[in-house]
């Protein structure tokens, strides 16, 4: 009964003034370390499916049932989210594969054919009880498949407009953070001043902040000193998402910072006993890696653990 209605979840958030991390997962060893991390931390969590994950894992509605089967293990609250939809199709086919909340991204559409399109997906949706997550502004950097140059902060103005013309449930906003971090040599500075703006405009109300991981170069540096050779890619700090679940992000997309740890772990792994070749027995260090990190976000990023003490409110 781990699986809940993503309406009480946030509301959760927003009466208790914390963030739900949002986790994208591809395979068991990903799902298992978020819900552990979860059950752990007594924390909701958010378990993400991306389009590059549901390509992945082939057959989306069966990988969906395999989420629901094993939150149910769990007692604090799960739901299950599809990332980046990139058309209305793309949405319906989530929706019909049993996800309880999906993310349509017209972001690189002009503002009014990004209402048009949201609208459409919103009415779909909340005929079935499905939650709606949009975006407006763009964030550099890579979304699934899609490479964006340009940045473009979110106007609040707009995206109040934008939320009362198309009653989606939840906003991506872009206020400084990257998907997947861009090139420079410090952290990223984020609009706190515009965000602000935003949240004071709608007080409550579910803002959401994409491509929130911080890529701190101590974890690349740890990955290359296992012979990795990751780039030193700059993204928002770990304070600075701190600070901004402190002024209203209720959903916060971390995935780079967990891919990275556990990428280390299996490197390390694989370094120190080169002659094993079972694939348990370092997968095993990859999804405890995954699973720390996510129970460090949980602690010290989104203020979301011990929100739920032994699967109570
Ligand atoms: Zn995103």
């Amino acid at each position: 009964m781990a699986i809940e209605k993503p309406e009480s979840v946030y509301r959760h958030a927003v009466e208790n003034q914390y963030g739900l991390g949002a986790f994208n997962t591809f395979s068991l060893e990903s799902m298992i370390a978020v819900m552990e991390a979860a059950e752990r931390q007594k924390s909701a969590a958010i378990i993400q499916v991306s389009m590059g994950a549901r390509k992945y894992v082939k057959y989306l509605k069966t990988y969906v049932d395999i989420i629901k089967l094993m939150a149910e293990h769990y007692s604090v609250p799960f739901f299950i989210q599809h990332d980046h939809c990139s058309s209305i199709e793309a949405c319906r086919e989530a929706i019909a594969a049993g996800c309880q909340a999906v993310m349509f991204d017209g972001s690189h559409l002009p503002f009014e054919e990004n209402i048009r399109q949201t609208k459409a997906v919103v009415q779909y949706a909340h005929k079935r009880g499905i939650w709606v997550e949009a975006e407006l502004g763009r964030l550099p950097g890579f979304e699934d498949f899609i490479f964006s140059e340009n940045t473009e902060y979110t106007d609040p103005q707009k995206a109040k407009k934008f939320i009362e013309v198309t009653e989606c449930d939840a906003l991506a906003v872009a206020m400084g953070t990257s998907h997947g971090g861009v090139k420079g040599t410090d952290y990223l500075p984020f609009d706190f001043e515009r965000f602000q703006h935003v949240v004071d405009l709608m007080p409550g109300y579910p803002f959401v902040l994409h491509g929130a991981a911080s890529l701190p170069p101590e974890l690349i540096a740890a990955c290359n000193e296992q012979g990795g050779k990751v780039e030193y890619l700059r993204n928002c700090s770990e304070d600075s998402i701190a600070r901004a679940v402190l002024i209203g992000a209720k959903k916060v997309n971390m995935d780079v910072d967990n891919f990275l740890v556990s990428t280390t772990a299996v490197r390390k792994f694989l370094n120190e006993k080169p002659s094993v070749y079972d694939p348990r027995k370092y997968l095993e260090p990859a999804r405890d890696a995954f699973q720390k990190e996510v129970e460090h976000k949980m602690q010290y990023v989104l203020r979301s653990a011990g929100r739920y003490q032994g699967g109570e409110r």
